[in-house]
């Protein structure tokens, strides 16, 4: 048996109310199916939503020619340090390949083409200056090894 609290009333046990004086005696079991309700929605709505999100986000960060233009500016930078020796050359061909591309695909997309641009330009110096470089060593081992001053 139980005791109602408001009036005093002995009650049977897991009687949802006082019989007597109404009183709810059962508050404890009414929360959990309505907060399993109220629950439901709310995780079954997320999931569309989530969806649209990263195809939104994932667009304006990567356009298709990002990679390529980053990669022709290193190769770009890395053929311009190497270029005094004509090191930069292979370097500096592949550089201006991939900026070209990645400018191409860049502007496609509406991106900027700003980093493959530099990617281009630092290639075009290295290669000029590393073509520079092998004309004069070639010319310098030519004139040593033949003797022959012209
Ligand atoms: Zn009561």
């Amino acid at each position: 048996m139980n005791k109602c609290p408001q009036c005093g009333a002995s009650v049977e046990m897991g009687a949802a109310k006082c019989k007597y004086c109404g009183e709810n005696l059962a508050p404890q079991q009414a929360p959990p199916p309505a907060f399993n309700q109220q629950q439901m929605p709310q995780q079954q709505m997320p999931p569309p939503m989530y969806g649209q999100q990263p195809m939104y986000q994932q667009k304006p960060p990567n356009p298709p020619g990002h990679g390529l233009s980053i990669a022709s500016m290193i190769l770009g930078i890395l053929a311009a340090a190497n270029a005094w020796y004509g090191g930069g050359f292979v370097v500096g061909i592949i550089g201006l390949i991939l900026g070209v591309i990645g400018k191409k695909k860049n502007a496609e997309v509406g991106a900027p083409t700003g980093m493959a641009m530099a990617g281009i330009v630092l290639s075009i110096i290295s290669l000029s200056w590393g073509l520079i470089c092998i004309i004069s060593c070639i010319a310098c081992t030519g004139a040593a090894t033949s003797s022959v001053w012209w």
